[in-house]
């Protein structure tokens, strides 16, 4: 193929200006994202190889080369992973598969501080190299195809590349940033080191530098023609928490999550049993942009013995924890796994009913904590996440007790944080039900008159107001024996709490308007099934109730506004 030139895709276009005229603060982050792609290569790699061993060639150790070039001022990224093929260079460095670019560039534009932090949430990590390069070439060939199917991508971030057939010994990919007037500094080796060890020490395949020694005669360090190794080069789970530190695991975090913010919380454990697994498993700080989509891709990585299979294996992880980030590694299962035998296996049940409780226990020790910073982590988690975590309460009836005791709501005694086992402790004497009232808002479900009763009598009443409420209510009928009963539905019974005076005066004054009643129920005879008296009231004339076993109101509305 001779030279051809391509136009970048719009979206393309508009990343690299946004890269190339507003990322500066953390620039050094391209190396993590050309690093990390290196290893995604090889990966990819050792996985197709299972199959067709063939495309091992002659190089079977998976390695990445880091080296730098003072005089052409470049510096080079080299694995000998998977490679691309022409077409995939141009699919995969022309264009953005993922969606998510236009909250991307939202956040960027918005962003004062122009984090290139950023760049790695959304897939366009290979760009982050045009921050300190105005020129890339990337020289590649796939694994198993012929040395002349090479081909050469080159690029000057503006609005096109070029792309050509070259021969290429070995197998993989050269990424070479042809580095911009002052970026000198990615010439030095120690400068390039540091940055790996940074944010590259746990990629379990190793990074080689060229070795440095003291020149006397020069004095100054020169570069040598020895390789050596600069990452420890043992994937992080594999190692034992004890030689861990905490910057490590959250370094972990920000690399496999693209997140800015350090976790959450973390779990660390080695599984052994029926079934034997690591786990590594991160609860984020805060909501990513996306959480509302329910067909979003899980965040937790499988691997078997240490060799990667698949990114977001959706069986590892009920729906509702599809926050959780991290890494599983299974012992048991085969290399050759593939998603439709994952929804199948047993021991994949067994991982994701163990992993579920970590996460759970992970919530559990911030919500319960005697520290009170703990405490304020789990309100924070509660404000992005618990609207998610509420869809549990449907979808994993093995653990709905400790879900729900995990809940927390407003009540007409708080505005926020009030947990089930709170109002427990609160209930009256003889209240043997758990009220609540369900709104669209906060301030309806306070000036309801459906809760004047309550007021009166100082009973506690939960403010549901949360769009999944009406859902979660479906299944979650009582907590701790405790009926969870709306305020708003049929005639409200009261047990114990009634006053048997008010009732019979109740009675009395009910046979006394049977007239007036029976003109009301002819008069909204199409638009009300019946007219009642009630001692529910104190302060308003009259207040609209539903049957027992209806849809309330709010549902009522909320289907409404659906279009159903
Ligand atoms: P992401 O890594 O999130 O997919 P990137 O912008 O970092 O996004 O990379 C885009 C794509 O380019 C990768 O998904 C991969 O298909 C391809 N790619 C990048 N670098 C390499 C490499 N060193 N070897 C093989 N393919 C690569
Ligand atoms: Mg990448």
């Amino acid at each position: 193929m001779t030279k051809q030139t391509h136009a970048f895709q719009a979206e393309v276009k508009q990343i690299l200006h946004l890269v190339t005229h507003s990322l500066y603060s953390n620039k050094e982050i391209f190396l993590r994202e050309l690093v990390s792609n290196a290893s995604d290569a090889c990966d990819k790699l050792r996985f197709e190889a299972l199959d067709n061993a063939a495309l091992w060639e002659d190089a079977p150790n998976l390695e990445v080369r880091v080296s730098f070039d003072e005089a052409a001022r470049t510096l080079t990224i080299s694995d000998n992973g998977i490679g691309m093929s022409a077409e995939e260079a141009a699919a995969h460095l022309g264009t953005i598969a993922k969606s998510g670019t236009r909250e991307f560039m939202a956040k960027l534009e918005g962003d004062q501080k122009k984090d290139a932090q950023l760049i790695g949430q959304f897939g366009v990590g290979f760009y982050s190299g045009f921050i300190v390069a105005d020129k890339i070439t990337v020289e590649t060939r796939r694994a198993g195809l012929a040395a002349d199917q090479g081909v050469r991508w080159t690029s000057e971030g503006t609005g096109e590349y070029e792309i050509e057939t070259i021969t290429k010994a070995g197998r993989g990919t050269d990424v070479i940033l042809h580095l911009r007037e002052g970026e000198e500094e990615f010439l030095k080796t120690w400068r390039v080191k540091s940055t790996i060890s940074k944010y590259s020490d746990h990629i379990s395949l190793p990074i080689l530098m060229k070795k440095e020694t003291w020149d006397a005669e020069a004095a100054k360090q020169v570069v040598t023609d020895e390789w050596e190794p600069v990452n420890k080069a043992s994937a992080l789970w594999s190692r034992s928490k004890s030689e861990i530190t905490q910057e490590q695991y959250e370094e972990f975090y920000k690399q496999i999550s693209h997140d800015t913010e350090a976790p959450l919380a973390y779990t660390h454990n080695r599984v052994e049993g029926r079934s034997e697994y690591t786990q590594l498993l991160y609860i984020p700080a805060k909501a990513p942009f996306d959480l509302w989509n329910r067909d979003k891709r899980g965040g937790v990585k499988l691997y078997v013995k240490r060799v990667f299979i698949m990114d977001d294996a959706e069986a590892l992880m009920p729906v509702y924890l599809r926050f959780v980030k991290g890494v599983i590694d299974s012992a048991d299962l085969p290399l050759n796994v593939s998603r439709e035998l994952l929804q199948e296996s047993r021991d994949v049940r067994a991982i994701r009913e163990g992993s579920t409780k970590r996460v759970l226990g992970m919530l559990e020790s911030l919500a319960n904590s005697e520290d009170e910073a703990e405490r304020a982590k789990y309100a924070a988690f509660w404000k992005d996440f618990g609207q998610v975590l509420k869809e549990g309460i449907g979808e994993d009836h093995a653990n709905q007790e400790r879900l729900a005791k995990l809940f927390r709501f407003a009540s007409t005694h708080a505005d926020e944080g009030v947990s089930l086992a709170d109002y427990v402790s609160r209930m009256k004497e003889g209240q043997e039900a758990v009220y609540y009232i369900t709104a669209d808002s906060l301030a309806a479900a306070k000036h309801s008159p459906q809760l004047e009763i309550f007021r009166k009598k100082g009973i506690e009443v939960l403010l549901l107001v949360d769009r999944v409420d009406e859902w979660m209510l479906s299944h979650l009928y009582e907590f701790e024996g405790k009926p969870l009963q709306s305020v708003a539905k049929g005639a409200i019974d009261l047990g114990k709490l009634q006053d048997e005076e008010e009732k019979k005066k109740a009675e009395e004054v009910a046979e006394s308007l049977k007239p007036l009643l029976d003109k009301l129920k002819e008069s909204l005879k199409d638009r009300a099934k019946d007219v009642r008296v009630t001692t529910r009231l104190v302060d308003s004339p009259a207040c609209i109730v539903v049957e027992e076993g209806d849809v309330s109101g709010h549902l009522a509305r909320l289907l409404k506004q659906a279009g159903q």
